[in-house]
């Protein structure tokens, strides 16, 4: 294995009824992230995280595994999905992560790389959009909301999300290839990580100035986990393992 090398992950949807995706998340934070210099998770960690006040068995076992993690002294880093946007202080203060906005720009090993979870690229989806830039207020509102609601309210979204998926077109459910234009540009870095999507793949894109850039998409975790790992020389590698 490279030795200096950090690990991308995002979209592992943990959920209470899937406990083979979290008995390979806590193996993943025992064994091979251990060997990493940071760790990024680019959101949708959880499939709907009630809140920081969650005190539930899962919760509890996924907080403690990153907090096992962390303590070894490997920066990690975490940004919100549209899954898990009520992620709050609480929870990053208890598992000693840093927070990372969306979109954030970082410079890893010298190269510019702008991160993002993905879905504001989805510009196509109107539904999407308009719940994402109800987030904030919704994570503002968070504390009002008792913990009893809020197994039916994300009951309620996961539906709602399926009901969507089935409905909307798989173009509108990707990237739209101009807004990721438009965002490298803007940011005037030539490479992208991000996730959400679901389609891991490494994509070229031709950018301002004749340059070119690239996109890397982070797979779900799902029957597969899916892992960028970005090595100190530059080059990178998406690499997946099945999850048994
Ligand atoms: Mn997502």
């Amino acid at each position: 294995m490279n030795k200096g090398h950090s690990l991308f992950i995002s979209d592992l949807h943990l959920d209470p009824n899937e406990p083979k995706t979290i008995a390979a998340f806590v193996t993943f934070l025992k064994t091979r992230a251990t060997q990493a210099e940071q760790l990024y998770i680019l959101g949708d960690l959880f499939e709907a995280w009630l809140g920081d006040g969650d005190n539930s068995p899962f919760a509890d076992n996924i907080k403690n595994a990153l907090q096992e993690f962390t303590a070894r002294g490997i920066p990690t880093y975490f940004m919100r999905g549209n899954r898990d946007f009520l992620v709050n202080k609480k929870f990053l203060q208890q598992t000693r992560m840093s927070l990372l906005f969306d979109p954030t720009v970082i410079n890893l090993y010298g190269n510019d790389i702008i991160l993002l979870h993905g879905d504001g690229l989805c510009v196509l989806d109107k539904k999407l959009q308009s719940f994402r830039r109800k987030m904030p207020l919704l994570r503002q509102l968070d504390k009002l909301v008792p913990m009893s609601m809020r197994h039916n309210m994300a009951k309620r979204m996961r539906g709602k999300s399926k009901k969507h998926h089935a409905m909307v077109s798989d173009e509108i459910m990707d990237v739209c290839p101009n807004e990721v234009k438009r965002v490298m540009n803007t940011a005037n870095v030539q490479q992208m990580i991000h996730g959400h999507t679901h389609r891991p793949a490494i994509h070229t894109i031709a950018l301002d100035q004749q340059q070119s850039g690239q996109r890397i998409v982070l797979g779900a975790w799902h029957h597969e986990a899916s892992i960028l790992q970005y090595n100190a020389d530059g080059t990178f590698e998406l690499q997946s393992f099945i999850i048994k």
